[in-house]
């Protein structure tokens, strides 16, 4: 294809679906990126995912970095998965009451990592994070929280918060419809900042519950931390009586099979897990020690609960997905994958001059639009290379390649991104950073 060429897809088809979707949905959507508010045009309405591919309703075809903002880590439509969600519907959808799915997806996860002794499943991210949260306030009898700038942790009121003035206060609701006496028990602090936590400590002695954190921070940009910063938490923690909560939704089970706590070997008190564990079906998780999870109920006394709780579809998915995560050599092969990829364009940036970062950890990265080799707090991000962004997105996607509709979300590379394709889509985006840099 010649590369010159100025290419528009076709989008009829989509555009009027979303008009319909309008009439029906805020904003036409069931979330809100999905509305491709921070890109140019309208959401594409997708009718097929296969491996690495998916097509839209006018049947363009692109190669996927979104991924379903990354539960796809084996690519869309998986054989092994389908079959056992198909085998597994013959029975039934949901029964409301165990199953020994149940236990083969506990089992497979529980017995293959060391850090983790007792799971509950749920049916979101959101979930399982909002009740490790209930579950440390119920270990702990303390109230309130620390959670960072540049992290999210799903859409229960107390993490929708975001800094206030000062290196330490109170945060401020960042949604509307969140009572400020909420918003008031969670303390919110910069990534990458010692002394805003050791004040925070200092300011609210023994009043912490627990410090969340994304290990890999990645739905604002992809900020890396560094081992020690998080080894510094587990001590402050630690010496604190705070617990401290690795939110994993999207790290489990994509930096290695352990997650952020494998990869950089540091034991969390609580973990949360969502996305991949469900193979595209939706399936949280929350799991920590047997002590803690003894405080669940009915064991013990902290709420918790869910009809469609491991629901024995979902759990199929799950448990076809992570055994494939399973086989030797899975991520060793797809992190060499990504890792070349996100070089390679890094490689021919840098020859030209261009004003571009690639930041890569296991099967994800994320093109920052930025000089800075390191990006580790929502604060160093290049607020002005999103207009770049915008471009490459559009420039991108009228020659077949899907990411996430925004520069903040980090892209998803799977297994079933194969290194022909991933030849093709590095020439593409060379293509397309010499238009947009042009
Ligand atoms: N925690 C993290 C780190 C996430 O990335 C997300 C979603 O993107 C959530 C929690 C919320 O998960 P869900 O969207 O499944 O409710």
């Amino acid at each position: 294809v010649s590369n010159k060429e100025k290419r528009e897809i076709v989008r009829e088809k989509s555009a009027a679906l979303y008009e319909k979707a309008k009439t029906f949905f805020p904003g036409g959507v069931n979330s809100p990126v999905r509305a491709f508010k921070s890109v140019y045009g309208t959401p594409l309405f997708i009718e097929k995912g296969d491996g690495c591919f998916l097509w839209d309703a006018d049947g363009n075809k692109f190669v996927d970095f979104c991924c379903s903002w990354g539960p796809l880590i084996l690519g869309h439509n998986h054989p092994k998965v389908r079959e056992k969600v198909i085998e597994v519907m013959q029975n039934g959808m949901s029964f409301g009451a165990p199953t020994a799915l149940e236990n083969e997806l506990a089992g497979l996860i529980v017995n293959n990592n060391k850090y983790i002794e007792k799971i509950r499943f749920t049916s979101s991210g959101t979930e399982a994070v909002m009740s490790a949260i209930r579950l440390a306030r119920g270990v702990t009898g303390r109230d309130k929280i620390i959670k960072f700038e540049g992290c999210y942790h799903g859409h229960s009121d107390s993490l929708l918060v975001k800094a206030g003035s000062g290196l330490v206060t109170f945060g401020e609701t960042s949604s509307a419809g969140i009572p400020k006496a909420f918003a008031n028990e969670t303390i919110v602090v910069p990534l990458n900042d010692r002394e805003a936590i050791s004040e925070a400590f200092k300011t609210f002695e023994s009043q912490i519950a627990a410090i969340i954190i994304e290990p890999i921070p990645a739905n604002n940009g992809l900020l890396l931390q560094d081992r020690e910063y998080l080894e510094f938490l587990r001590n402050i923690t630690k010496e604190n009586g705070t617990l401290l909560i690795f939110d994993e939704v999207i790290s489990g089970f994509r930096v290695g099979f352990e997650g952020a706590a494998g990869y950089y070997d540091i034991q969390p008190d609580i973990v949360t897990y969502g996305k991949i564990i469900g193979g595209g079906l939706p399936v949280g998780a929350y799991a920590s020690s047997s002590e803690i999870m003894s405080h669940i109920s009915p064991d013990g006394g902290v709420y918790q609960a869910g009809t469609l709780s491991g629901n024995p579809v979902a759990m199929a998915a799950g448990i076809a997905q992570l055994s494939e995560l399973l086989k030797s050599g899975f991520y060793k092969e797809l992190n060499a994958k990504t890792q070349e990829f996100a070089e390679s364009i890094q490689r021919y940036a840098s020859a030209k001059n261009y004003k571009l970062k690639v930041f890569k950890i296991g099967s994800i990265f994320w093109i920052s639009f930025t000089d800075k080799d390191k990006i580790q707090s929502a604060h160093d991000i290049d607020a002005g290379g999103m207009d770049k962004f915008k471009e490459m997105h559009k420039e991108l996607l009228n020659r077949g390649v899907y990411f996430g509709p925004s520069g903040y979300e980090v892209g998803f590379i799977s297994s079933a991104h194969n290194k022909m394709e991933l030849e093709k889509v590095k020439r593409t985006i060379f293509e397309v950073l010499d238009i947009i840099f042009k």
